[in-house]
């Protein structure tokens, strides 16, 4: 016996998850959100807390190929593997590096283009509706180069534009300018002049979750076990108790996978795993906006707490232990830059979810009516997690969607 019905059981209270719970809510649905955590925990707790309108262009895109020999040796910060997980998951890195391909660019950059576009509008309307608007700077992201790479810079520009997406040339001087406090040493700078960011991501979706229930919503923690189908319904198995709903979301991030198994959904879902560390920030030498540094392979952002320095990509599984390698090769190159003090707490690590194409799955699962899936947003997850709910809210009502799903269609791999 279920211990309550309802229209629409969302499974995972991270970005992607409130987000779903609440649109499908604003469409008059009732509405469970479920996670073991509070929400916004996990990996939505842990970004570089970027709404990155610039981010069409996929990690595997055609460049990745001549970046390919600096990560062979594996001792890059911006990227590293563990062979024997490389070996064990042979099939999703050529298929990963296979849409890398210049002829798979163009759709998946317009795919992204329109899931950015969309969430960035419903973010900026969020924010500020759940009391959360000083939270957001309207600061864009300054993306920098060590090296001479004026040619680098000035091809991200380029294709920026092509998406209608504006962004700043900036040389030594002018990146003084923006960041008056930083070590002059970046010779180039591109800033991504649309982009926001928020100075607390964790806290940003806790105020969507709260929304959520202000508007009639039920937020409930607990251990998510199984879905199973019941009729035309679904029973959700929870470590205590039961709910039975027409409609599940499966919203769980990076574990998205292992609760479709049962089903016979085999989702080629890999894990860009990444660190943070924060430190004490000096109020005499302060950080206006994040900063990718990309020659060292790491963000600079400035946090409610204090500096988040993020390191880049780890492939392994995702629940190996923690490796603090790339963390240790960037925090003496990011105190090289910005001037902060002591770590605030410990190094935090999530994992990004992945598909081969870099794109989310949002839409509905091949074989199971009312089964709805919304996962895989990669490093852009935070940026894209409200277009994707409200998708997926839409396609549950019937509705049109804001902006072209086919590319994000989960049968293409399941
Ligand atoms: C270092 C780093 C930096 C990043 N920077 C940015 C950035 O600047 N901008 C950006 O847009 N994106 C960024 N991302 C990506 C972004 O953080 C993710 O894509 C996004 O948070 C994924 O959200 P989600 O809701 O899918 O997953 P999650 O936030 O992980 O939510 C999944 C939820 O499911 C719950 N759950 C799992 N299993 C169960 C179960 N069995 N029972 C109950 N609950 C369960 C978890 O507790 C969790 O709360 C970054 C990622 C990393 C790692």
């Amino acid at each position: 016996m279920s211990e309550r019905n309802a229209d629409v059981v969302v499974l995972g209270a991270g970005i992607v998850g409130v987000s779903t719970a609440y649109a499908a809510r604003q469409r008059g649905m009732s509405v469970v959100l479920i996670d073991r955590r509070e929400p916004g925990s996990e990996t939505s707790y842990g970004n570089a807390g970027i709404i990155s309108s610039g981010s069409v262009s996929p990690l595997n895109n055609p460049s990745l190929w001549k970046s390919l020999p600096k990560y062979l040796g594996n001792r890059h910060a911006a990227l590293r593997w563990n062979p024997l997980w490389a070996v064990r998951n042979a099939g999703w890195v050529a298929r990963f590096l296979a849409n890398s391909a210049t002829s798979r660019f163009e759709p998946r950059a317009t795919a992204l283009h329109g899931l950015i576009g969309a969430s960035a509008r419903l973010h900026r309307e969020w924010i500020v509706k759940a009391g959360v608007g000083h939270r957001l700077r309207e600061t864009g992201w300054l993306r920098a180069w060590r090296s001479d790479a004026v040619a680098s810079a000035k091809q991200e520009q380029a294709m920026l534009a092509d998406y209608g997406i504006a962004s700043e040339l900036l040389d030594r001087q002018a990146i003084s300018a923006l960041e008056p406090d930083i070590v002059p040493v970046y010779k180039v700078g591109l800033l991504h002049t649309e982009t926001a960011s928020v100075d607390s991501p964790g806290a940003v979706v806790k105020a969507y979750a709260r929304m959520l229930e202000g508007a009639g919503g039920e937020v409930r923690r607990a251990e998510i076990k199984a879905i199973t189908p019941d009729g035309n319904r679904w029973r959700v198995v929870l470590a205590s108790g039961e709910i039975s709903a027409r409609h599940v979301v499966v919203a769980l991030g990076p574990w998205s996978a292992d609760i479709l198994r049962p089903l016979g959904y085999r989702v080629p879902l890999a894990f860009e795993r990444g660190y943070h560390r924060e430190f004490k920030p000096n109020p005499a030498r302060s950080l206006r906006r994040p900063v990718y540094d990309i020659d060292g392979g790491f963000i600079m952002t400035p946090m409610e707490q204090g500096i988040r320095v993020t390191s880049g990509v780890e492939l392994t599984d995702r629940d190996a232990p923690s490796s603090f390698a790339q963390l240790d090769q960037v925090v003496p190159l990011a105190r090289g830059v910005a001037e902060f003090g002591d770590a605030v707490g410990e190094a935090w690590r999530g994992s990004r979810p992945t598909l081969p194409d870099s794109l989310p799955m949002i839409g509905p699962a091949p074989r199971h009516a009312g089964l709805w899936l919304a996962f895989g947003n990669q490093h852009i997850g935070f940026t894209t997690g409200p277009a994707t709910g409200a998708a997926i809210a839409a396609m549950i009502s019937g509705a049109p969607s804001s902006y072209d799903v086919a590319p994000f269609a989960p049968g293409r791999y399941i």
